[in-house]
């Protein structure tokens, strides 16, 4: 087990980024990991201010599907203690994360739940 360096989140050895906070590990440094932050800030500057608006709409759909997964947290916290479901399958590199995982331990980019 390693240790986050960012929010102390103790993480497996074979992790390129914190599933916790998305920050790269030392094994992702190493490894010269693409941070996908990186990539974000390239395509924006490449797209400049068309994709700025294509932020805002983003923002409001993703405000409401935060308020979508917050209601189900408080639902599944009330009703479904005991339900274990499997492991959350990265939508990106089908790596699997623990279910609790915000960002993908192998690529880093962030897992989005229904
Ligand atoms: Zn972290
Ligand atoms: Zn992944």
């Amino acid at each position: 087990m390693v240790y986050c360096s960012n929010c102390g989140k103790e993480i497996s050895d074979e992790s390129n980024f914190c599933f916790k906070c998305g920050t790269k590990t030392a094994k992702g440094k190493t490894e010269n990991v693409a941070y996908p932050a990186d990539e974000l800030k390239e395509a924006l500057e490449r797209t400049g201010i068309e994709l700025e608006k294509a932020f805002i709409i983003a923002a409001r759909e993703t405000k409401a599907a935060i308020k979508k997964v917050k209601e189900n947290m408080q639902e599944s916290k009330t009703t479904n203690t005991e339900k274990v479901r499997n492991n959350l399958a990265c939508p990106h590199c089908k790596a699997e994360n623990v279910q609790n995982a915000v960002f993908c331990y192998h690529c880093g980019k962030k897992i989005e739940t229904e």
